[in-house]
């Protein structure tokens, strides 16, 4: 595959949440925002305590530990919809993984464009985009903006609808229960990121084969090499042959 004509044949299309950053940061994020509304608002305990409690209740596996903080609090129920919906436009704290950055500047310079396909809510999914510094994007996908969610192929299929003159669709995403069976059938090639122990959806990899990623890496600064990309253009890889400089 050559680097200069790689525009016209290649797309590459990420999935957001636990893919291009850490979706708990997420969930730190939002339980900040929230305590700074409780302590705000209603003058009810420190910040920190609050966001500690939150993560706490959620580790415990409670479904809603929002609305538990807010029962203890005896916090006025009228005021919890409003709250919810603020957390859920706030412009979150959270950084793009490792490796992404670098690996996107790849794809600009070889004039490759990248789009990004996500299940969510329309403005929560767009304020992390803009938080991460993706408003490039060629395309955003948003299930909530479409009617539609993965895994129905019709999500996926729209992507190859709105570029009809490219040959080789990729996507990098982490949860195989959804996010591999249609572009599998597509025939893309799949490329699942693998869960470091802080991954918010569990990689079930007994599923059957067709619901499973062709390629497995642990991290975005392996894709350089997976596209055929020189990884002098990437500071972070490994290269093999590199280290003889400093052989004796
Ligand atoms: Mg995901």
């Amino acid at each position: 595959m050559k680097t200069n004509t790689l525009h016209n044949a290649l797309h590459v299309v990420f999935d957001l949440d636990d893919t291009l950053y850490a979706e708990l940061d997420y969930v730190k994020s939002s339980f900040a925002f929230l305590a700074g509304i409780i302590s705000n608002s209603y003058g009810s305990g420190d910040c920190e305590n609050l966001v500690t409690e939150l993560l706490e209740l959620r580790r415990l596996g409670l479904s809603n530990p929002i609305s538990a903080l807010w029962d203890r609090l005896k916090l006025p129920e009228s005021g919890l919809p409003e709250a919810v919906a603020a957390m859920r436009g706030h412009r979150p704290q959270i950084e793009p993984r490792d490796g992404v950055i670098d690996f996107l500047n790849i794809l600009r310079q070889a004039d490759v464009k990248y789009s990004i396909l996500t299940d969510g809510r329309s403005l929560t999914q767009r304020q992390k985009i803009a938080a991460l510094g993706l408003g490039d994007a060629a395309h955003i996908y948003i299930s909530a903006e479409r009617g539609v969610s993965k895994p129905a192929i019709e999500a996926f299929a729209q992507i190859v609808q709105d570029q009809p003159s490219i040959e080789k669709f990729v996507y990098v995403a982490d949860n195989p229960s959804k996010d591999f069976v249609a572009p599998n059938q597509m025939d893309w090639l799949t490329i699942m990121l693998k869960d470091d122990g802080h991954h918010i959806h569990k990689q079930d990899l007994s599923l059957p084969m067709p619901m499973l990623p062709r390629i497995s890496v642990k991290s975005f600064k392996e894709l350089p090499q997976i596209f055929g990309f020189a990884s002098t253009l990437f500071p972070g890889s490994q290269d093999a042959s590199g280290t003889a400089a400093s052989a004796p």
